[in-house]
């Protein structure tokens, strides 16, 4: 069984919340995959194969140590159930690739998995935070934007359903790590050839809340969550 294990929501995020956090050592204790934050939004994670990534604004690769926090983080023990093996691959056909998962299980969270050679990627590293809470959206301004080309590696994300959109992010939320470990970040769009699929549905979504008081200074406002897309 396929658990997905989340450390606080994104609603907070585009709040500009980002204290806090689940340790590296707590989630991968649990997890071999995953995607996420660190502290004042200073890029993206991805965690694959049990090893966690963090990439800069500056395009840089670093290793996560097991103390660093994580201030947003969804993760999973990854066992795919769908395995396919595909000639081509875009975000525009991945729904359609996951068949029989939708509409099957179009209500449920889908972990996915691609390995592949990308003809094209695009991606971008958010952050960081330049003040205290500032907002997802503000930060998206001046996110870096990378597109490769003829670069192998791997996606990794979920699918979530819209009505969790604000404590998720609706839709496919995917993020990318090179073969070689020196690129990667979240995607926006790809073009991929050699693919090798997987996904898996989770039955389980364990959520866990910041403590802490900066958690609820400001109430969090679900119409924001309709922006999650163009910042995170
Ligand atoms: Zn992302």
């Amino acid at each position: 069984m396929n658990h997905i294990h989340q450390y606080c929501v994104f609603s907070a995020l585009m709040q500009g919340f980002s204290s806090d956090g689940a340790t590296v050592s707590d989630i991968l204790s649990k997890c071999n995959h995953g995607l996420g934050t660190v502290c004042s939004l200073n890029g993206e994670i991805i965690i694959v194969d049990g090893e966690a990534y963090h990439f800069t604004p500056d395009d840089q690769l670093h290793k996560l140590a097991p103390t660093d926090r994580m201030p947003m983080i969804v993760a999973t023990d990854f066992q795919p159930t769908l395995t396919k093996s595909l000639d081509a691959l875009h975000m525009d056909t991945l729904k359609e690739a996951l068949h029989p998962f939708f509409p099957a299980k179009q209500n449920n969270f889908i972990a996915v998995r691609v390995d592949a050679t990308f003809r094209r990627i695009v991606y971008r590293i958010g952050g960081p935070q330049v003040r205290p809470r500032e907002p997802l959206l503000e930060l998206a301004k001046r996110q870096t934007v990378k597109t490769y080309e003829n670069i192998t590696g791997t996606l990794f994300g979920f699918y979530s359903p819209p009505y969790t959109n604000g404590i998720c992010v609706a839709g496919f939320h995917l993020h990318f790590l090179s073969e070689d470990r020196r690129a990667g970040g979240h995607i926006l769009e790809f073009e991929a050839e050699n693919v090798e699929l997987k996904a898996a549905v989770n039955t389980h979504v364990h959520l866990e809340f910041p403590e802490s008081e900066a958690f609820n200074e400001e109430l969090m406002q679900p119409e924001l969550a309709k922006d999650l897309h163009l910042a995170e």
